[in-house]
Formats: structure tokens, sequence, C-alpha cells
């Protein structure tokens, strides 16, 4: 038996509890793992508060990731013992996730856990932290330096954006945070950012062209935020989109890609390829200082997770949290 929080939904009604399952009710898979921790991600967040359509197949076990350690294994790359992470490919969403001290998943979607993290501060990182570095990959592929100018990073006291800021401001960038929280500016300088703005000047409608400011941005946001830090971007410069905290709409003009060849790089981490996550976790080990990490990490235990959704997509976590379960 292991304990998970398991989301059930009768008619309309979802209801979202930690209960008792038999191993034997694990999904198909060829390697079990013993999960040692797993965290709260925004998709996590809506999935549990039901807030968007995140679950696909009722009864869910949430969590977009988790890493622990193979316990058994039918798959040639695996063996007991191996320590492992799994972010993405549809676990919490289609196939049973990581909010649970056991999952059954296909051995091709882990990834070997780096040398230097532990399993907390592999799920500190998670999959925000993972689609950070993925978003700092796609800026660096464009070719941006740290003398081509600043780079902001919208969302910045969230998860995405704490470690984005970690990482370009360790990789030598000027960082200029944007937050709706002027009471995490200590937070944020601790982090690496140079300078911070109020999201509220991003937020509202905005000129499709407008003062050249950031050679680069990595966006968590969306909407409003993301056509405004585009309209924004310097000649040749570089936006890496990969949230919707503000929303899903993208009310822009072509302006900044026509007119000033801004370049805008999506960025998705459920279907990364392994050459692109492998090189993200790469990233992360070599460049995330672990003491930052701390910093931005808060806990909770597994039947604590439904109030920290609620106050995830309220805006009141800061950083990232880890779930011991
Ligand atoms: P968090 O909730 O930790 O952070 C989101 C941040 O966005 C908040 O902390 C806040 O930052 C800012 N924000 C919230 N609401 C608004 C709003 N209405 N207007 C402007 N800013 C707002 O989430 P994550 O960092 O984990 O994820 C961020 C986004 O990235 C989410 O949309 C998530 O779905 C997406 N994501 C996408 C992935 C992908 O594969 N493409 C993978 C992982 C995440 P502040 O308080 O500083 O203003």
């Amino acid at each position: 038996m292991f304990r998970a929080l398991l989301i059930q939904k009768t008619d309309t009604v979802q209801t979202v509890g930690v209960s008792e399952l038999d191993e034997a009710q694990l999904p198909d898979g060829d390697v079990v793992v013993r999960i040692e921790h797993s965290t709260l991600n925004y998709k996590d967040a809506l999935a549990i508060a039901d807030k968007a359509p995140v679950v696909r197949a009722f009864p869910m076990v949430p969590g977009i990731d988790f890493a622990g350690v193979v316990e058994d294994s039918h798959h040639p790359q695996w063996r007991p013992g191996d320590a492992v992470v799994l972010n993405g490919w549809g676990v919490g969403e289609r196939h049973w996730g990581g909010l649970a001290q056991k999952a059954r998943v296909r051995g091709d979607w882990l990834t070997r856990l780096p040398a230097a993290l532990s399993s907390r501060q592999a799920m500190a990182i998670g999959t925000a932290g993972y689609t950070a570095a993925l978003c700092v990959m796609a800026l660096q592929k464009h070719g941006l330096q740290p003398d081509h100018g600043r780079v902001l990073v919208t969302g910045a006291a969230g998860g995405v954006g704490s470690v984005a800021i970690a990482l370009l401001s360790r990789l030598g960038f000027e960082v200029v945070a944007s937050t709706g929280r002027a009471g995490e500016a200590d937070y944020l300088h601790a982090l690496g950012a140079a300078g911070i703005v109020d999201r509220a000047e991003l937020a509202a409608p905005g000129k499709p062209l407008q003062k050249e400011l950031w050679a680069g941005v990595v966006d968590a946001v969306g909407s409003h935020t993301l056509a405004n830090a585009c309209a924004q971007t310097q000649y040749g410069g570089a936006v890496a989109a990969c949230g919707l905290a503000q929303g899903m709409d993208f009310p822009a003009t072509v302006a900044p890609f026509i007119l000033r060849g801004v370049a805008l790089h999506g960025v998705d981490s459920v279907m990364a390829p392994r050459s692109a996550r492998n090189a993200a976790w790469r990233l992360l080990e070599q460049y995330l200082d672990l003491g930052k990490l701390d910093r931005i990490t808060g806990a909770v235990a597994l039947a604590e997770a439904p109030e920290a959704a609620r106050r995830l997509l309220a805006g009141e976590v800061r950083g990232r949290l880890v779930v011991n379960v």
C-alpha cells in the first residue's frame, strides 16, 4: 500500500484528498519508482483546484514531476537503486503522477538524477526550474550574451521566475525582475536581480513598438505582459515564452518581429526531447547556486497540497514548494 493524493470526479463535482492505494492499482509502465519528493507546480495547482482542464482521466494522482529511486525495472536503462527524476510527459494529467509515495511509469520518461543534486533539491527545482533552464537555453541558442544588454524576467517571484533570475545572474546577465510584489524586492535582489519593475507597467495594453529596453526576456506570464515585453525588446533580441499566469491570450502586433527582428521562442517542458532535458539539468547542476535554491524553497506535506495549491494560484507562494510525500 502507498499514500497518494487522489483527484476524483463524479458528474461535475471534483474532490481531492489523501488515499491509501494498492500498488496493483498503479497504471501500466515498465519502471516502479519509490518517490522521495514531489513538488507543486502551477499546473498541479490548476489540476488540484479544478481551475483548468489539466486532468484528462479520473481518478488521477496529480503531480507533473517527482524524484525518487527505482524499485523495480523491466526497462534496459534502469536498475533498482537508480536515482531518477521525471518531468512532464503527461504524468499527473493522463498518467498517475508524483504526488504519491509510488509511481509506475515508462522508463523512457525518466532522467537520471544529476550527481550534484539530492532528490529534494531536484524537486526544489522541479518542472518550474527545469522550464526556466529551457528558457535560458533558448536565449543562449539565439546567441544572447551578457554584453548585449539587460534581460527581463516576468513572474519574477514565482517558481520559473526565481530560478531564471538565479541562473541568468550566475551566467553574468544583468537581470531585471518584473513583479507585483514590491515586498519581495530584497528576495529578488538576493537571487541576483539588478533591478525591479512593477508588473503593472507591463500588464495593460501598450503600443506595438516601445523603447528598446531588453536584449532578452524570460516570460512566465503571457497576455499583455508578453506583448509589451516583445514591444520593448531591442533590435535582434529574443523572448522565451513559457507561461500564462496573466492569461493565455497574446494581444500583440507583428511589429517587433518584422521591424526589429525580435525572435519569439516558445518553450514547452512536457514533451521536450531527452537531449534538451539532459542539457537543462546539466545547466542547472552546473550553474544554479544551491544556497539560493534553498532560499527560494518551502515545503508542505501531501495532505497540505490542496491548501498550498489555493495559495499558489492566489499568487501567495514565493519561489518553489517541495512536497514531502
Ligand atoms: P508561480 O505561481 O510560482 O509563479 C507565477 C508568477 O506569475 C507569480 O508568482 C506572479 O509573480 C506572476 N503572476 C501571477 N498572476 C499574475 C497576473 N495576473 N499578472 C501578471 N503576473 C502574474 O508559477 P510558476 O512559476 O511555476 O509557473 C509560471 C507559468 O509558467 C505558469 O503559467 C505555468 O503554467 C507556466 N509553466 C509552463 C511550463 C511549460 O512547459 N511551458 C512549465 C512550467 C510552468 P509576481 O508575484 O512576482 O508578480
